[in-house]
């Protein structure tokens, strides 16, 4: 049913691409991060991914929006889109036929977030599976250890008279960043890009705290949130700052000295590694199909006595 053309998954029988990285006829996109959301001539997506995509991508779109949960039929198939716990509309994608189920899950997270919904496992027979944080030491704290850790920052970096500055990605996890640090009190400053999301958010029914556009001359007693690399010249103009990174690759050692920050946070958008086994276990496939990760997670799913493959980009698959 699949296969992979220039790196990208293609189910012929369904004439469906899946997170295409190339402009297609017709493609499935499970989240509105750039390096899924690409411009093609007909998206089939969530209703809030399909937004958020109209936010970054711009006009003349179209889309076939599908609610989670809601099956729809798809040439011999049915397909059904259910939630990632990703980003705001991140999906995973159910495909059923006569052969079984199929589930691909793009990027996804389990357990709790405060501006999305939480992602749900569905049972299969073949898993194709993200694992970027696969291997056995990328183990996150629980949420409320890291949130209590950040605000803590935040607030120490105020008290000393500093403006704390928190990269954060402009989708998914600054909205995250804004919901945490709002919630606790903290006045907010915003840069653009990630105040544009945030309106989506909201337009879509995720309401996230009182926050002002950036703006350095009014930057003092603010948290500020910027994406990675935002603009360094706005930032330029503040000061004094400390600033943080909030990623899952913190857990690395000397993640803050490369990221060149004064502090790094683990909160990720991802699952880490107990959680990509536990999916597993809820999921239960007869087959593991891996991509966007380190390769030497299918050893150790293989030592577990699970089938499981690397998707290599030119790999023909006929497994489904
Ligand atoms: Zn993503």
């Amino acid at each position: 049913m699949f296969s992979l053309v220039d790196g990208s998954l293609y189910a012929a029988e369904l004439n469906l691409w899946i997170d295409a990285s190339a402009g297609r006829e017709r493609c499935y996109v499970s989240h509105g991060h750039s390096d899924h959301a690409r411009r093609h001539a007909l998206i089939v997506a969530t209703p809030q991914s399909a937004a958020i995509c109209r936010s970054r991508l711009g006009d003349g779109l179209a889309f076939e929006t599908h609610a989670y949960h809601e099956p729809f039929e798809l040439g011999p198939a049915r397909l059904t889109l259910f939630p990632a716990g990703h980003v705001l509309g991140s999906s995973q994608l159910l495909i059923e036929n006569e052969r079984g189920r199929f589930v691909y899950t793009g990027d996804f997270k389990l357990g709790p977030a405060l501006t999305c919904e939480p992602a749900t496992v569905e049972r299969c027979d073949v898993l194709l599976m993200e694992c970027t944080f696969g291997r056995p030491r990328y183990v996150f704290p629980p949420r409320e250890e890291i949130c209590a850790a950040l605000t803590a920052w935040a607030r120490r970096t105020l008290e000393e008279g500093a403006t704390p500055v928190v990269y954060a990605y402009s989708l998914g996890k600054a909205q995250e960043a804004m919901a945490l640090l709002g919630g606790a009190g903290f006045k907010l400053m915003v840069h653009p890009a990630i105040e544009r999301l945030a309106r989506v958010y909201s337009e879509q029914g995720v309401e996230l705290p009182p926050h002002l556009a950036f703006d350095a001359a009014g930057a003092a007693g603010h948290v500020v949130i910027f994406p990675p690399g935002g603009n360094a010249r706005a930032l330029a103009e503040l000061r004094y700052t400390r600033t943080a990174m909030l990623t899952g690759w913190a857990l690395d050692p000397g993640a803050r000295y490369r990221s060149g920050v004064d502090a790094v946070f683990p909160l990720s958008d991802h699952a880490d590694f107990p959680s990509l086994l536990r999916y597993l276990e809820l999921a239960a496939p007869r087959k593991v199909l891996l991509n966007h990760g380190f390769k030497d997670f299918v050893h150790e799913l293989r030592r577990r006595g699970i089938d499981a493959e690397f998707l290599e980009p030119h790999a023909q698959l006929s497994l489904f």
